[in-house]
């Protein structure tokens, strides 16, 4: 499955990099989280916690959760 990790065409939209769902930057269901100098933004609580757990894996593409 291909994911844009880095797209900057759509300011108002992040990738969760947990499950890859979009998620509006604005209001980000599952709140976001500073890793490395970069925000990050999670479609629900789950993904937060997940990537804050362990974030390398995820940012890796290793390890992505199915919704
Ligand atoms: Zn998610």
């Amino acid at each position: 499955m291909k994911i844009p990790l880095f797209s900057s065409k759509s300011p108002s939209t992040e990738i969760d990099q947990v499950c890859g769902m979009k998620v509006s930057v604005n209001n980000p269901p599952g709140g976001s989280w500073t890793y490395n100098d970069k925000m990050y933004y999670f479609c629900g609580p789950g993904c937060n916690r997940a990537f804050q757990k362990e974030p390398e894996p995820y940012l890796s593409g290793e390890k992505q959760i199915e919704m």
